[in-house]
């Protein structure tokens, strides 16, 4: 998988590209992550990548020309990969989201800053607009390695085990069970006996249970959505 951000901070992605589980799927060739700067493609002496809004008004709009160059560079260096924007008024992502776009072989993101982008770029340039939430960020970085990080993650081979990102919250429509490890008593707290227990089917309860009662109190729409499989049903029968 392939990734290409268009971005004035790429500092603030060089880190994040070496650190945990996505550092180790980049540097074993997992994915791939390529920077580009629209400041590297300005051609005045002030590197100017942004102008005044047309009609007035605060803030500063990033310039259609730089961003374009970049972009274009991006787009020929990686053939096939769609290109999305960062955006609080794009399509607020969701797992099921992220899952669509780990299934596309590269996207080029634009990393936005100031009041956005000239909307004309948008129009012409851009095939999806993401939000990472109903908030609003100084910066399109933040968001773009948000999205990165939730795709590698579910690249085969990207973590430890292949079981983790199944068994992550909402990888199923429901929120993970709670996670214990040694020591057996911390203060005076314990650790569920069912997970003591060597029983298998006894365990695989337990989490269930703590899944469907922890969606249940804090996500419950969740819940409404998803209903039981018959699998799960029984397992709770058991
Ligand atoms: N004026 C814009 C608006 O209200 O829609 C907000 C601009 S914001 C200060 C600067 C940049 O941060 C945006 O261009 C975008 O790339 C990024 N950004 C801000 N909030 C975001 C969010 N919730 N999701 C994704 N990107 C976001």
């Amino acid at each position: 998988m392939r990734f290409d951000v268009v971005t004035l901070f790429p500092d603030l992605l060089q880190v994040w590209a070496g650190v945990g589980v996505t550092g180790r799927a980049l540097n074993r060739g997992l994915a791939s992550l390529q920077l580009w700067n629209p400041r590297d493609y300005t051609e005045d002496v002030h590197r100017t990548v942004d102008d005044r809004p047309y009609g007035g008004g605060p803030g500063m709009v990033m310039k259609v020309a730089p961003l374009r160059a970049a972009l274009e560079a991006a787009r020929a260096a990686a053939s096939g990969s769609r290109v999305a924007y960062l955006s609080p008024q794009g399509r607020v992502l969701d797992q099921a989201a992220v899952g669509e776009i780990a299934a596309a072989p590269g996207w080029i993101l634009i990393a936005g800053r100031y009041e956005g982008i000239d909307e004309r770029l948008i129009e012409r340039y851009v095939d999806e607009e993401w939000s990472i939430g109903d908030y609003v960020l100084s910066g399109g970085e933040l968001a773009a390695m948000v999205v990165m990080d939730a795709v590698i993650r579910l690249l085969p081979g990207a973590l430890g085990h292949e079981d983790s990102a199944r068994q992550d919250s909402h990888v199923d429509g429901l929120l993970d069970c709670p996670h214990y490890t040694r020591p057996e008593v911390v203060e005076d707290l314990g650790v569920p006996p069912e997970l003591l227990s060597g029983d298998h089917a006894a365990i695989r309860r337990w989490r269930l249970q703590q899944s469907l009662g922890r969606t249940w109190l804090r996500r419950p729409d969740l819940l409404e959505r998803r209903g039981l499989s018959d699998a799960e049903r029984a397992l709770l029968d058991e």
